[in-house]
């Protein structure tokens, strides 16, 4: 069903994590009719509108410079335009910037709308067979070993899938201090999602974290777990 959409809208638009034909009808729509679309980087959202065919102007909105684009977005949005806001991959504010210019665009009275599709962590959750009925998010844990299990362990509490993103840089660290904490606790790592070598790891925490260490490690990756089991045989000392 189509409903019309007014002029002087902020479209929250969702892109592709990897295969470019992960885009909605909605959003190439959104990007044809849009003024100008606020990118999180103008080169990667210009190849992605290349390959769909769409020539629009753009105008870069990254982490950085948000706060200063906001009043150059208000002022577009009162003159009657449509503005189009995307990240890099997936739903712009999910671990991407984003969230500041919503507000403000909420608080000036202007209309915004959400052109949804995909989400890194919704379809690493989906594949990972571990349980989707709760679950929670709790984006990237903080860099340093440290800090990292004093993080995890205040997630010991929480029941469903845990999922949390990481760099090729850290996963390895991540997967080993989980299986320090929780040897027995059920991992997923979802790596490359939707792209040519796309796969899952899957076992206990000790069996990925070996996996890891076994494989030059490269891509992007979700890492899913379940507690529950796992705390029951007790979590191990730090
Ligand atoms: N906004 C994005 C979303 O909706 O999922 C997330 C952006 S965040 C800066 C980037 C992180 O998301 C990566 O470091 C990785 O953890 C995860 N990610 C993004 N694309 C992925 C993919 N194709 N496969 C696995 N993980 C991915």
């Amino acid at each position: 069903m189509s409903h019309q959409t007014p002029n002087s809208i902020l479209q929250i638009i969702a892109t592709p994590i990897g295969n470019m034909d992960d885009i909605t009808l909605r959003a190439l729509a959104a990007f044809k009719s849009c003024d100008v679309i606020a990118a999180e980087d103008t080169r990667h959202t210009r190849r992605l509108l290349l390959h769909h065919q769409i020539d629009k102007p753009l105008m870069s909105c990254h982490g950085f410079n948000e706060a200063s684009r906001v009043n150059q977005i208000l002022d577009r949005l009162g003159r009657g335009e449509r503005v189009a806001l995307v990240s890099d991959a997936g739903t712009p504010t999910i671990s991407d910037p984003g969230s500041r210019i919503i507000r403000a665009v909420i608080d000036a009275g202007h209309a915004v709308e959400v052109i949804p599709g995909a989400c890194a962590l919704i379809a690493g959750l989906t594949g990972s067979g571990l349980s989707c009925d709760q679950f929670h998010f709790v984006g990237f844990l903080p860099r340093k070993t440290g800090s990292r299990k004093n993080a995890l362990r205040k997630l010991e509490s929480l029941s469903g899938s845990i999922i949390t993103y990481e760099s090729p840089y850290r996963i390895c660290g991540l997967l080993e201090d989980i299986a320090a904490l929780w040897p027995d606790a059920q991992v997923v790592v979802a790596r490359e999602l939707t792209k040519k070598f796309e796969e899952y790891w899957r076992g206990t925490a000790t069996e990925v974290a070996a996996r890891s260490l076994k494989q030059k490690i490269l891509g992007e990756f979700v890492v899913i777990f379940q507690l529950e089991t796992a705390c029951k045989k007790g979590t191990q000392p730090l």
